[in-house]
């Protein structure tokens, strides 16, 4: 995986990061970690992007 970035209208429901923890952190909104090994996650973060209720986790691969 290449890329991974969040679409403006994220709702903080942190399942992200429950989901992903060493790539996504979630605040006022998700962000991606900027060190995170997309590669080694790359499960993990599809199955983020896939559960997200608002669907604004896209990636690239
Ligand atoms: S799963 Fe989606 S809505 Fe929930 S915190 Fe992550 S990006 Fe935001």
């Amino acid at each position: 995986m290449k890329k991974v970035w969040i679409e403006p209208g994220c709702i903080s429901c942190g399942s992200c990061q429950y989901r992903a923890p060493e790539v996504f952190m979630v605040t006022t909104s998700s962000e991606v970690l900027p060190h995170a090994d997309l590669k080694k996650n790359c499960a993990l973060i599809k199955n983020a992007a896939q559960a997200c209720p608002v669907n604004v986790i896209q990636y690239e691969e």
